[in-house]
């Protein structure tokens, strides 16, 4: 089954923003809940239900770096205490039932890629005279680079 790419998603760097306005149009972001699908170095699968801020008009999902990589942290401590400190990036969402199904039967990575939805596209946005400027040249200079991170 091939599955369909779904959401743009920006990683929010900045502790201090939260983002209660889409840096693209400007419409009052939603706060909703995704299955994101973050795969860290070398090889394991994370799946964090996290509550995520969502522009609907641009299909853009923004997560703070500082709070997902809290909730990480916690995350690889209790199952995978030898990865924390690795590179980690965010792949994708998940449908809630396929999350639940892959805790029921631990569904090994290639189910739940094969099940995620992977991001349409990767956005950056940096300050600019105070206000949120796309910067699609930064986009395209440092689309996986700025996606990845360390965990801790
Ligand atoms: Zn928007």
């Amino acid at each position: 089954m091939k599955t369909k790419e779904q959401y743009y998603f920006f990683l929010n760097p900045y502790e201090e923003f939260a983002f209660t306005r889409c840096p693209k149009c400007e419409t009052k972001t939603k706060i909703k809940k995704f299955c994101l699908l973050i795969h860290i170095e070398p090889h394991h699968l994370l799946v964090l239900n996290k509550i995520t801020r969502y522009c609907p008009y641009c299909d853009l999902i923004i997560v703070k770096k500082e709070e997902l990589e809290q909730v990480l942290c916690v995350s690889c401590e209790k199952q995978f205490p030898e990865i924390i400190g690795n590179d980690y990036f965010v792949l994708g969402t998940m449908e809630r039932n396929d999350w639940k199904k892959g805790l029921q039967e631990k569904m090994f990575s290639k189910d739940a890629i094969d099940r995620a939805h992977l991001f349409k596209d990767i956005w950056s946005f940096e300050v600019e005279r105070g206000g949120w400027v796309y910067d699609p040249k930064l986009d395209k200079l440092n689309t996986k680079k700025s996606n990845k991170s360390k965990v801790c």
